[in-house]
């Protein structure tokens, strides 16, 4: 079995190391004998979504949104369709507002791709920064993370990627955060994402081989023994903790 990740825009979205997403889900393919291949995309390459199984879009400031979502636009019918067709996303932060209907900024409205039905607004005073964790109902270990946005997403009637635990999520005041949608997960977790939370890069593989291979898939247990310490670690430092007071720092 073999699946190809495309990591679209690294040079414009990787945040806090975003790009470690691709490393881990490559290596979680490699130790259990799956084929991994990784496409990086610049701004100006044609992507051929059927030749995709796991699309990664990361995060970036509102200058490099603004860039990038321009480009987006101009590939939305292919992305959707393979949104709809089952395709899997992986979307973080900047990439997971671009998922989205708009962001609106001060400096002017980003168009997002309108893929999931949620909606950005940047909060008029302070950026959510600080350690997350968050208990969702997809996976019995907790989802732990770092989040740093000035936008406020409301997910309307869609399902959330947890509930926060600490930490301020979508928009700190509903209590969520991130959204799944068909195979699609968004979330504002950076960090890297996955290395700490093994059980999602799991979850986002096992989804695209059944996908590709149109059969039920069951992947083979690893030890796990760092990634697990790590997640337990931040879990346990911060669940029972109210969250600081928000951040009084610039805007970006
Ligand atoms: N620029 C966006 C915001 O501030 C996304 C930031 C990010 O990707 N970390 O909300």
């Amino acid at each position: 079995m073999e699946l190809t990740i495309g990591h679209l825009y690294p040079d414009l979205l990787n945040l806090y190391g975003d790009r470690g997403n691709i490393q881990c889900m490559k290596k979680r393919c490699e130790w259990r004998g799956i084929g991994a291949r990784v496409i990086q995309y610049e701004l100006g390459d044609s992507i051929d979504f059927s030749k995709l199984d796991i699309v990664l879009l990361g995060g970036g400031s509102d200058r490099e949104q603004m860039i990038v979502g321009d480009r987006l636009m101009e590939i939305e019918d292919e992305f959707r369709a393979y949104v709809e067709d089952d395709g899997v996303v992986i979307a973080v932060c900047g990439g997971y507002q671009l998922l989205g209907n708009y962001y609106q900024t001060p400096e002017g409205r980003i168009e997002g791709l309108g893929i999931v039905d949620l909606d950005t607004e940047q909060g008029k005073d302070f950026r959510l920064i600080d350690n997350i964790v968050l208990e969702s109902d997809l996976f019995s270990m907790p989802i732990v993370g770092f989040e740093n946005h000035g936008g406020r997403t409301n997910i309307k009637n869609n399902k959330p990627l947890g509930k926060v635990i600490y930490g301020s999520g979508n928009d700190s005041v509903s209590g969520y955060e991130g959204v799944v949608y068909k195979n699609v997960i968004g979330t504002y977790l950076h960090g890297p994402l996955l290395p700490k939370n093994p059980q999602i890069a799991d979850y986002l593989i096992r989804k695209a081989l059944e996908r590709k291979y149109k059969q039920p898939v069951t992947l083979a247990e690893l030890p796990d023994i760092e990634e697990k310490e790590a997640n337990a670690y931040i879990y346990n430092r911060f669940k029972g903790k109210v969250s600081k007071p928000q951040n009084q720092e610039q805007l970006v």
